[in-house]
């Protein structure tokens, strides 16, 4: 998506530890005309697909399924980060390894806002070794729902979580990938 590879090229920021910060248009200041073409690209992409429920994890994805959830006309149903690790069976639960914060968390949704008839596009901001995706999927195989598939802002394409996934059969959609990036350059890779 021209838009979003723009705006990559132009303020995104590498940082130590393979981190891109795009927190000065997506992530913390949030262009709100970007992120809405973002969601109209998202919608583009899945619109044939029946979508129920569109779901990400707190915090960064909720925006961008937001956006993708005002043309799809399906709620928005985030994973929220538990407190602690004893889940109340009302909940489904996953374990998911955060790479930006380097730690574990369990994460969590009503058993009530998901089912067995959903029809489930995952969304988030970014993709890299697929554990968040891999955590929601969970979730949703818990429920017996159904995965369209996952809707990605930014994959990192020099890291396995798209490739893995992609294998395996899961739909994977990526707005922008970067293909490779240091202290000075970040070179995107071409889409058709
Ligand atoms: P994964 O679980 O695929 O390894 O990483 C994806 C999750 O980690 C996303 O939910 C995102 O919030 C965070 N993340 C991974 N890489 C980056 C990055 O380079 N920049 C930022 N801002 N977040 C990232």
């Amino acid at each position: 998506m021209q838009l979003l590879e723009e705006r990559i090229l132009r303020d995104g920021r590498v940082y130590p530890g393979n981190v891109l910060k795009v927190g000065g248009f997506l992530n913390h200041l949030i262009d709100e005309r970007l992120l809405d073409e973002i969601g109209k690209e998202i919608a583009a992409r899945f619109c044939e697909q029946n979508v129920t429920k569109i779901m990400t994890i707190e915090a960064s994805g909720i925006a961008i399924a937001c956006a993708a959830a005002h043309y799809m006309h399906a709620p928005v149903l985030f994973a929220k980060k538990s407190k602690t690790s004893n889940v109340s069976s009302d909940c489904f639960s996953a374990q998911v390894v955060s790479y930006t914060h380097n730690n574990t968390a369990t994460v969590i949704v009503d058993k009530e806002y998901l089912l067995a008839g959903d029809r489930v596009l995952i969304v988030d901001d970014f993709l890299a070794n697929g554990a968040a995706v891999r955590g929601l999927m969970s979730l949703v195989n818990q429920a017996g729902a159904t995965l369209v598939g996952c809707a990605i802002a930014i994959e990192k394409g020099f890291q396995n979580g798209g490739a893995e996934l992609r294998a395996e059969g899961v739909r994977v959609e990526s707005l922008a990938i970067v293909e490779s990036m240091t202290d000075d350059t970040l070179t995107l890779r071409k889409q058709k």
